[in-house]
């Protein structure tokens, strides 16, 4: 029997152009022979997790990275088509594919289009040159005028744009000329992230030798304010701590990882949960490679743990905290089979007592604007 409860697919490409200095999203730069050996593999998983999968429907398909779009027209194609024929979506499905505008031709925008993507989120992260020349992005500003054009001509209607505070260098008023460049692209979405320092990364190095200069922690604290002052104030609302949207088009796949979803997850580094699981796809390369091709009876993890329900409440509340909508007290309930206050009654009475939550009359459990200052205090409560 079908059901309609929602759940989604996120599939990873762990390819790119070139390795931002910042970045530790698992990635590699590959020639097209072994992205093809890899493909053929990929393959491989999907065959095997579709055919244990029964008949569900997915409300939501999300093709990260990584950078999908350094893919050549001929394999996104492929790809589509794979994902189509193997899994069934909902007419309305939410379909979304992240693309650099540096590898985005009007041909694989196309591509795409027919291939039922109906949503583009696009790594731009500055509209100031010298930044992306910083961050190591290969994109230039023009490029993003260009891709959003060319999107835009071919009937797109939900775009989003990630972008970056917090960078070596940058003022407030550089970052806020950025959210304007944004608003005046006239995106439907937007995903503002401050700069993490990854060990491992080049970034990282350069801080620990003192060579970045990087905003302090009151510039940054004032970018993340006009981040939420500015985007609002144009009409793209604040629905999650880092995310905005027009009215909706908040991202449907995002929000089933902050409620608890299912959903599953395909390529090398992708994690999944999924009827009581969490996995993790092995972000090895070669043992992804040689775990499909060879045993596809053993499935290549770098994690599998079945959660209990104390864990699964914390992981609910740390993750519907993000939400500026909160976690709901009876939705809670039902799914847990207890109340927040019993659970947590410590946490939730600290918190509300230093003011970084509330309760709505609707029973909502929410941020303040204090509590989205601190909101890593919040998220981190619920974890016993
Ligand atoms: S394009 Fe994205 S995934 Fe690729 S290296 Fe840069 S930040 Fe990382």
């Amino acid at each position: 029997m079908q059901t309609q409860a929602e759940r989604g697919i996120y599939v990873h490409v762990p390819f790119c152009g070139r390795k931002c200095q910042y970045c530790d999203f698992h990635s590699v730069v590959a020639d097209d022979t072994f992205v093809g050996s890899y493909f053929d593999a990929f393959r491989r998983e999907v065959d095997a997790r579709a055919s244990q999968l029964g008949n569900h429907t997915f409300q939501t398909l999300f093709i990260g990275g990584g950078t999908p779009s350094v893919l050549r027209v001929a394999r996104l194609e492929q790809l589509l088509d794979l994902l189509h024929r193997r899994f069934s979506f909902s007419e309305d499905a939410e379909i979304t594919v992240e693309v650099n505008p540096s590898s985005l031709s009007a041909e694989k925008l196309q591509c795409l289009r027919s291939g039922g993507v109906n949503r583009l989120s696009m790594g731009v992260q500055s509209f100031e040159p010298h930044l992306l020349q910083v961050l190591g992005r290969l994109h230039s500003v023009g490029q993003v005028h260009e891709s959003f054009a060319a999107a835009r001509r071919l009937g797109f209607d939900n775009l989003s744009v990630d972008l970056m505070f917090g960078l070596p260098g940058q003022t407030t008023a550089q970052w806020q000329s950025t959210l304007a460049a944004a608003v005046q692209l006239g995106v439907e979405h937007v995903s503002a992230y401050s700069l993490i320092l990854e060990e491992g990364t080049a970034f990282y190095r350069w801080a620990q030798r003192g060579l970045l200069a990087l905003p302090d922690e009151d510039t940054e604290t004032a970018m993340f304010a006009t981040a939420m002052h500015d985007l609002p104030a144009q009409g793209l609302e604040q629905y999650e701590i880092s995310n905005y949207a027009k009215p909706g088009f908040a991202s449907r796949h995002n929000i089933l990882y902050w409620t608890g979803k299912p959903y599953l997850a395909l390529g090398s580094g992708a994690a999944g949960w999924w009827q009581g699981r969490r996995y993790i796809n092995t972000r090895n390369m070669t043992q992804y490679m040689r775990g499909w091709l060879e045993q596809p009876a053993e499935e290549p993890l770098d994690l599998e743990e079945h959660p209990d329900l104390d864990q699964q409440m914390d992981e609910y509340m740390m993750t519907g905290m993000r939400l500026l909508a909160g976690v709901h007290g009876p939705t809670f309930a039902d799914r847990f089979g207890r109340n927040i206050q019993d659970v947590y009654p410590q946490q939730v009475q600290t918190l509300l007592e230093r003011g970084l939550v509330q309760w709505t009359q609707t029973q909502h459990l929410q941020l303040t604007w204090t509590g989205r200052f601190l909101g890593n205090l919040v998220f981190s409560a619920w974890l016993r």
